[in-house]
């Protein structure tokens, strides 16, 4: 995978190339989708810390709004972590509940096994959010220069060094007139 700098001549245009972000291939569809920049290790932290915590870490997450070409196959790039997310947070919540309520009703000879289970979820989780952040596509950075982003397919990243040369060189039309 690839990183690409989409400069703000890039990001004026009505829209990014139509290859698909995830694979090269023709783009289908352009999804709108909000870009956060965060580091999986702060927002980790941040799910530790607590409902609030998150809520406020949230709040302070500098955010990009793009519409991303997709193909059909990886039209669902970003669902699966969506569901993934909301998994986890219900995950989360029973946790929280088992640790009050569980020794009591299991008996304190079940309270190792409890824990064990507990901590293969987490670990779990912690592996799913690396291996996410690792291989999904993101924001590296928001910079003078423009957007930086992350694991995006080296055909589209062609495309979008294309695109920012043929406007340098005041070939390609910033509407969609060209499309
Ligand atoms: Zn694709």
């Amino acid at each position: 995978m690839a990183a690409v700098i989409l400069t703000r001549d890039v990001l004026s245009c009505d829209r990014l190339p139509a290859v698909c972000m995830c694979c090269g291939a023709p783009a289908t569809l352009f999804l709108k989708q909000r870009l956060a920049l965060r580091s999986p290790w702060v927002l980790m932290l941040a799910w530790f810390a607590g409902p609030l915590a998150l809520l406020l870490f949230e709040r302070g997450v500098a955010r990009v709004a793009l519409d991303v070409p997709l193909c059909p196959t990886h039209q669902h790039h970003w669902l699966k972590r969506r569901i993934f997310n909301i998994a986890a947070g219900i995950a989360w919540f029973w946790m929280f509940a088992g640790v009050i309520f569980l020794p009591s009703v299991l008996g304190k000879e079940h309270t190792a096994s409890l824990w064990l289970g507990m901590t293969f979820l987490v670990v779990f989780w912690i592996l799913a959010v690396l291996a996410m952040d690792a291989w999904m596509i993101g924001l590296g950075n928001i910079g003078p220069r423009g957007v930086t982003l992350r694991n995006v397919a080296p055909a589209f990243r062609d495309a979008v060094l294309d695109m920012a040369s043929a406007l340098r060189a005041g070939e390609h039309p910033k509407n969609s007139e060209a499309f």
